[in-house]
């Protein structure tokens, strides 16, 4: 069956429990499984360019994310990503590396961790991790005026782009929040951006809101073993359908 590609998103690799947090030990379990179940793990950029160019993606492939650029992701998940020979992208927030996450809008129950610094940034770079920018301040693009969010979103690539000196093609909405004018400030800049809706990618997805998979849904169960089957597929499914649900009985709220 073919189910389409997950693009997994991870944002802190910690204990604290919280809901942006996957354990460490949980983490690597994950990461040995897509290893044991022979999945290739491509990069987001070859995601995108398979899909802009209409090209079959390989069999068995899945995209590997970070959001915000936690400190753990260095200390914890890199190790890891680096034992498989596995590739990922993060989503930095310029504005904010080497300090923390205690960025405006920042809900009070996540936890305040530090973020990566740009040397440890370098380091990933140059040993197969990818960075795409997700503005300079975790800002909800969605109510800034257009050329607040230009600038928001502008500087957070050319920022990356001087660190780095590498040319950074993605991007990812900080909330999942945009508007049609952001989409086109966002197609002028970039390759290709990710979404949190909660779905598979495939090669009709829309390259600017690239749907993904929270592993929130996976970080206190072990469903993440049946990623070889269609149980994977219908739990999504439904987490997605419970999701939507939500949503529009909070909108209506
Ligand atoms: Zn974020």
């Amino acid at each position: 069956m073919d189910i389409g590609i997950p693009i997994l998103t991870y944002h802190s690799i910690d204990n604290s429990g919280s809901v942006i947090s996957t354990s460490p030990t949980k983490f690597q379990s994950q990461m040995k499984c897509l290893h044991d179940k022979h999945f290739n793990i491509i990069s987001l950029n070859e995601m995108v360019k398979c899909i802009y160019e209409r090209q079959t993606v390989p069999p068995k492939s899945v995209v590997i994310t970070f959001d915000d650029g936690f400190k753990n992701i260095y200390s914890t998940a890199y190790p890891v990503l680096k034992e498989y020979g596995f590739t990922a992208t993060v989503f930095l927030v310029p504005g904010y590396c080497g300090r923390n996450n205690q960025w405006d809008g920042q809900p009070k129950e996540i936890p305040v961790m530090d973020l990566l610094d740009w040397e440890e940034i370098r380091e990933m770079a140059d040993n197969s991790i990818d960075f795409g920018a997700h503005t300079m301040d975790h800002a909800d693009l969605s109510r800034l005026l257009a050329e607040q969010a230009r600038e928001e979103i502008v500087n957070s690539k050319h920022v990356i782009q001087k660190y780095l000196k590498k040319d950074v093609r993605l991007f990812a909405y900080p909330y999942g929040r945009l508007t049609n004018e952001i989409k086109d400030i966002i197609k002028t800049n970039f390759s290709g951006a990710c979404s949190v809706k909660l779905d598979f990618a495939s090669l009709e997805s829309d390259i600017y809101t690239l749907p993904r998979i929270d592993m929130y849904y996976f970080s206190k169960n072990n469903y993440f073993e049946y990623i070889d089957t269609s149980i994977f597929f219908v739990y999504v499914k439904f987490r997605s359908i419970l999701r939507s649900i939500r949503n529009k009985v909070v909108t209506k709220l």
